[in-house]
This record gives structure tokens, C-alpha cells and sequence, in this order.
């Protein structure tokens, strides 16, 4: 089969891999992975590094041409959701059975089955990552066959974020609770000197601070209150008098509502509008996740470099994870606080950065998110990560022959 070019989303990565299969029945998707020595997934491609890809000679498999199943159980408060089904698509029936998820990412546009696989999060210091709400997952391994597993299996903890690296996600149940609303409000010109980072970052249900890093302190703060919980003052910075964008210069209509008016948690816990384009759209991303309490720290460390940071940055954005019991989530067995930072996108001028950062937040166990630009040796990530070597073992017995393998994984699984 030939193919037109297929990239990620930021559009650095052009995947290689000859063939691209878009199964339109489980059928086809289980005939494909019993016949390819080698195959990789692709959600919807937001990730900013070769996590998905399966090499030259191997297969890339899309899931978005099978039926989107979102099944709720009203009674259960439990969502059944396909592999290929994004936030957004899942948010809209959830919420119109009058429950909700506990937690979003900043835009709404990513796949679940995707998101989960990487480790990807929200904020609040009482929220987990997105995996935290996985219930049992589902899925194809190497020989075409199914495979089910729930929490109380004793694999489960290395089996939501997973790197793609067991098999296809065919389906995933998450826990649901009540619907809820919030209120978003963003605030303005916070200082870093003297922060109080664990009360900023308890002071609403989720908190983000943005900067760029060409001035002191914190150009943005957004906070999303949850209308059922009591309210926290924020007296560190002034309310914003105008509707923002996180990013310089970007319009505040791709953005999600503000001023506090409330709305459905779908509507307010991403930034971004399921409608636009999120971020910026031109761009390349890292993250780094470190335990909480070397917040203020790490970015005193992070200022120091500013003036190295700043001619590539657009954003930087600072937000917390509850601890994740996910073997590789990064924020697993440690309440985290994550360092984003949303880069131009030349690859040639971020790639010194990032190394640049990594080694002034080397002091800090950073460990960086699977789906972005990092740099960070095996062996680094082998000794951040305490259960790397079982996720080893769950991957050798899963998938013996390494049809899920790639490059990426190799180098993971090689520290
Ligand atoms: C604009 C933007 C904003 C972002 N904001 C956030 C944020 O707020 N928080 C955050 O943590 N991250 C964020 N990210 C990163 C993003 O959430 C992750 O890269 C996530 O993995 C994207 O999901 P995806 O479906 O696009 O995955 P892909 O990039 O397509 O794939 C990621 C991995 O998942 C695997 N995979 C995908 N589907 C399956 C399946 N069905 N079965 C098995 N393996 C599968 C792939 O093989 C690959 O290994 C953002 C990215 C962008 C572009």
C-alpha cells in the first residue's frame, strides 16, 4: 500500500513507516496486528517526538476509521470509550448523561486512548493524570488476540501509560462522577519572589501560572473553581481586565470562557476550544515533572536561564499532578509539579535549550513527558523511574517477540 505523507500534528515528525492502516472493523484491526512483525500506533499525533513511530519497514496503525463507541453506565458511573475517540467527542456524551470526567489536558482535540499512553495531565493538586480515572483497559496484543484488564489485576499499573508499547487500545473504562461546573478566572503580574507555590497552587480546584520568562514572576495566572467548592481568595495578583490567550499575541477566542462565568467542566477545565486551534499551532513542546516541594526552587532555577530560555519560548506554563500509581506516569509515587514550556518551532534552535534546561533541572529528579522534546539519557530515565525494569518484564511477556517495539522504546527500556 502507498500512502500520502503522514506527520504529527506540529508537523517535525514525518512518520516513514511504508504502510498505514486505517481498519474500519476489530476484524481488520486484529488481521493487521497478526500480520505485521512490527507495528505502531497513532492517536491523533499531538505528541512532539518518535513515540509513534514504527520505523521504515514497520506498520502504522490509525484507529479513527473504526466505529466511536462511547458507552456510559449511568448506574456503573463508568464510560466504555474506542481507541481512537478524542476528549472531545467523549466530554459531549458524558456530560449529556449528567456526569463528568474529573480532569482535562489544556485542549480537548487529543485522542484518550493517546493521552492516557503518555502520561498526559491537567492540574490541581488533588487531580491525578488523565490515567488516574482508567478503570480497565482493553487490548490487542501481538497475535491478534484480546486482552482484559482491570485494576485489580496486578499488571494494571503498567498498563495505562504504556507508550503504545503492549498493544492496539482497542477500548478503555474510566470512572465518571456527577457533572459539575466551573468558573474560570485568570489573574495577572504574580511575583516569584516570596510565592507561596503550594498556596497558589491550592487555591482553586486547578491552577496554571504562564510566563515568558522576559521579566520576573508570572505574566498569568488561570484559575478554574469548581462551583460546588468554597471559594479561596486570591490576593497575589490583580484579576485580568481583559479576556487572555496563554500565548503572546494569540486571540482569546480560542480560548475557553473566562471573567468567571460559569459553565459545564467540559467547557472550562481545557484552555482551548474544541473549535480552534489550540496553543499557538506553531510550535514544539517539553515538559518536566518533579516532585512538588522543589517547586520554588526548580524555577529560580528555570529564571536564572531565562535570557537563554526567552528567544525561543513562547510560553511556560506551571501546573501540579496528584502522585500517579501508573509505574511509567511521571508523576508516579510523588505529588509533581509540571514545567511545560511551549517553544518556537525550529527544532535546531530549541534542541540546545532543552538541553540546556534539562541539565539546570538536573538537581530536581526531573522526569520528562513521553509525548514531548526531551533529551534525557536511558539511563537517567532508569534511574527516575523505580519500576522501569517491571515495565521490561510486562512488555517482554506481552509482547515477546517485540511486534510494539520501536526505536523510542528500545532506547526507554535500554537504561
Ligand atoms: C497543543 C497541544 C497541547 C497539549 N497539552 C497537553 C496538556 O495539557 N497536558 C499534557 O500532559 N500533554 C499535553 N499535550 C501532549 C499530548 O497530550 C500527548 O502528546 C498525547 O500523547 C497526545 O495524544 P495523541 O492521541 O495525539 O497521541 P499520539 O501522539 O498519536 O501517540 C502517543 C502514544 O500513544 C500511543 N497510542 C495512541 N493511541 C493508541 C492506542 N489506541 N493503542 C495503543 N497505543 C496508542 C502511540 O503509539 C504513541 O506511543 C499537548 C499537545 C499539544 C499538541
Amino acid at each position: 500500500m502507498t500512502r500520502d505523507t503522514v506527520t504529527n500534528w506540529a508537523g517535525n515528525i514525518i512518520y516513514t513507516a511504508e504502510e498505514l492502516h486505517r481498519p474500519r472493523s476489530l476484524d481488520a484491526l486484529r488481521a493487521v496486528v497478526a500480520d505485521s512483525a512490527r507495528l505502531r500506533v497513532l492517536g491523533s499525533g499531538h505528541s512532539f517526538n518518535e513515540i509513534a513511530e514504527p520505523g521504515a519497514d514497520g506498520v502504522l496503525l490509525s484507529l479513527d476509521a473504526l466505529p466511536s463507541e462511547v458507552a456510559v453506565d449511568t448506574a456503573a458511573r463508568t464510560v466504555r470509550v474506542g481507541g481512537g475517540v478524542r476528549y472531545a467527542e467523549l466530554a459531549r456524551v458524558v456530560h449529556a448523561h449528567g456526569l463528568a470526567l474529573p480532569n482535562m489536558a489544556s485542549l480537548p482535540h487529543i485522542s484518550v486512548a493517546g493521552s492516557v499512553a503518555t502520561g498526559t495531565h491537567g492540574s490541581g493538586v488533588a487531580n491525578g493524570p488523565l490515567a488516574a480515572a482508567v478503570r480497565e483497559v482493553e487490548l490487542v496484543t501481538a497475535d491478534g488476540s484480546t486482552l482484559v484488564v482491570g485494576r485489580d489485576d496486578p499488571r494494571f499499573d503498567g498498563m495505562v501509560t504504556s507508550l503504545g508499547a503492549l498493544g492496539v487500545v482497542t477500548a478503555l473504562t474510566l470512572d465518571l462522577e456527577p457533572d459539575y461546573e466551573v468558573a474560570q478566572h485568570v489573574f495577572t503580574e504574580l511575583p516569584l519572589e516570596g510565592l507561596d507555590y503550594e498556596a497558589v497552587a491550592a487555591s482553586a480546584y486547578s491552577v496554571s501560572l504562564f510566563t515568558d520568562w522576559r521579566a520576573p514572576g508570572f505574566r498569568q495566572v488561570w484559575l478554574k473553581r469548581r462551583t460546588d467548592q468554597a471559594e479561596v481568595d486570591f490576593p497575589w495578583a490583580a484579576p485580568a481586565t481583559e479576556k487572555m490567550h496563554p500565548v503572546p499575541g494569540m486571540p482569546a477566542v480560542n480560548c475557553t470562557e473566562q471573567f468567571g462565568v460559569p459553565g459545564p467542566w467540559h467547557e472550562r477545565l481545557p484552555h482551548f476550544r474544541a473549535e480552534f486551534v489550540p496553543s499557538s499551532g506553531a510550535e514544539l513542546q517539553s515538559e518536566y515533572l518533579l516532585p512538588r516541594g522543589h517547586a520554588t526552587a526548580a524555577l529560580h532555577a528555570v529564571e536564572e536561564i531565562g535570557a537563554v530560555l526567552a528567544p525561543v519560548l513562547q510560553t511556560c506554563e506551571v501546573r501540579t499532578i496528584a502522585a500517579d500509581a501508573q509505574w511509567l506516569g511521571p508523576a508516579y509515587g510523588r505529588d509533581s509539579v509540571a514545567l511545560h514550556f511551549t517553544w518556537v518551532e525550529d527544532t535546531e534552535l530549541v534542541l540546545p535549550v532543552v538541553r540546556r534546561l534539562e541539565s539546570a533541572l538536573d538537581g530536581f529528579d526531573a522526569r520528562p513527558h513521553w509525548g514531548k522534546v526531551f533529551t534525557t539519557a536511558p539511563a537517567t530515565l532508569r534511574a527516575r523511574y523505580p519500576r522501569l525494569a517491571d515495565f521490561a518484564a510486562l512488555a517482554a511477556e506481552l509482547d515477546p517477540a517485540g511486534t510494539f517495539r520501536n526505536a523510542f522504546v528500545e532506547a526507554v527500556l535500554a537504561g
